[in-house]
């Protein structure tokens, strides 16, 4: 590999807490320079956004993780569930519980709330999925719907429902999953064979329940799951209608990454008597990756830069993040006129092509996928080798969220992070 035209930064600075980092922030430019002379024609310049991120803080050398540690004493075959669920998680290759299906199942099978505190890539969907599936089974809940399960994004939202499809199988249970971005007739039709379990996303969730294809007033259950994401992305209200119009809600499951002191009297309302559980698969701090910054030169050409960097074999799946969505199609096209296959994932895509470009990348079809920071949400690609920051991201938390989708389920994880030197 050429690396003759960038420095590698060597690991630097080691730090433990994220928060303590999370404020940490470069001046930012300013405008108002004393005894400037207003011009009332000019229009007033849109402020360019600075990244807060010291890049100092982003090289650093993995460590091992708790979770890596975690082991269940149970294995699947000893949990308290049927015959059939226990063979059908098996034959997705469980073995014992994550630690957040461990600690709550019992909880959630006598109906116990559950305030789950958790990343992605822990295992909540199981966490919810097989008590839910099991109380089913148990109750032999025909023609109704029992749950609905909120997602901030269609992937997750998608996701969710893959996952309820594999641990189903031969079970008489189905599911409909709700997401913008898809034809709404095809939602109508699905309605009409009653799902047992309707995944959704809010925005199309209401927009079915106010065209009247569905009533909220039987469910039995929510899970509103990444809930920090889905008030980040603006859908309190959504949620709030949705919990009015479920008038026989008996059970709720609430999972965020993080608990926001202001949400807490939201959540309280919510949640009644809940269990609490917190667990962490060490993303919050990133500790088991290992990062490191590429400092580009002014001049330099960051693009070669790249494919230099790419020509590591090792580099087999790896997730590039972009700052717009204009510059994602770019640098995918750029990539792919060199040869290396990539597909791209952002907002102006389709929810089609989004799950395409996904699929193709999660089987290895294309071997670099292009992102803009909200299509990432919830990505549950389990062996990236890599994450690039092909832009410095703008927070500590997009930092983290971002080259969280590397190194997960207990895998090495790489991260690198460009850094423009003016
Ligand atoms: P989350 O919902 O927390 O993002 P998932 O439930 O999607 O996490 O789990 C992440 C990955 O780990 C998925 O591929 C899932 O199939 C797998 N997984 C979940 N629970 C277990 C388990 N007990 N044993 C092995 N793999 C698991």
């Amino acid at each position: 590999m050429n690396n003759s035209n960038f420095k590698k930064d060597k690991p630097k600075k080691r730090f433990n807490n994220a928060s303590e980092n999370r404020n940490r922030s470069r001046p930012s430019n300013s405008n108002g320079k004393p005894g400037f002379k207003k011009d009332r024609r000019a229009r007033p310049k849109k402020a360019k956004q600075v990244s807060n991120l010291d890049p100092n803080l982003l090289s650093r050398k993995a460590v091992q993780t708790e979770v890596k540690d975690f082991r269940a004493e149970r294995t699947i075959d000893d949990l308290p569930i049927n015959n059939k669920l226990k063979a059908l998680l098996t034959a997705k290759g469980f073995e014992r519980p994550s630690e957040i299906q461990d600690r709550t199942l019992e909880s959630l099978l006598e109906g116990r709330d559950l305030l789950g505190i958790a990343q992605t890539g822990t295992g909540k969907t199981g966490a919810f999925l097989i008590p839910m599936i099991e109380k089913m089974v148990q109750h032999n809940i025909q023609n109704r719907t029992y749950a609905l399960i909120m997602a901030p994004t269609r992937e997750l939202a998608t996701q969710i429902q893959d996952e309820f499809k594999t641990m189903t199988k031969g079970l008489n249970l189905h599911s409909s999953c709700f997401i913008g971005g898809t034809n709404i007739n095809t939602d109508f039709r699905n309605l009409r064979r009653t799902p047992h379990v309707i995944i959704a996303t809010p925005g199309r969730l209401l927009d079915l329940v106010n065209r009247r294809a569905f009533k909220l007033d039987n469910v039995h259950t929510l899970v509103l799951d990444e809930f920090d994401r889905m008030l980040d992305m603006g859908f309190i209200n959504d949620v709030k209608k949705t919990l009015q119009l479920m008038k026989s809600r008996k059970h709720t499951l609430l999972f965020s990454a993080t608990l926001d002191k202001k949400q807490e009297g939201f959540i309280k309302e919510i949640l009644n008597n809940p269990v609490r559980v917190k667990v962490s698969n060490g993303e919050t701090t990133g500790d088991h990756i290992d990062q490191e910054v590429i400092r580009i030169a002014a001049g330099e050409d960051k693009f070669k830069i790249l494919t230099d960097l790419m020509e590591d074999q090792q580099m087999d799946k790896l997730l590039i993040f972009e700052e717009a969505k204009f510059k994602v199609k770019k640098l995918t096209s750029m990539l792919n006129s060199k040869g290396i296959k990539a597909d791209e994932i952002h907002g102006n895509k389709t929810q089609n092509a989004r799950q395409n470009a996904l699929n193709k990348f999660k089987q290895g079809k294309v071997r670099v996928l292009v992102a803009t920071d909200v299509a990432a949400r919830g990505l549950d690609v389990s062996d990236v080798t890599h994450v690039i920051n092909y832009q410095l991201p703008m927070t500590f938390d997009s930092y983290i969220h971002r080259i969280g989708r590397t190194g997960r389920a207990g895998k090495a994880g790489k991260a690198y992070t460009f850094v423009d030197v003016k």
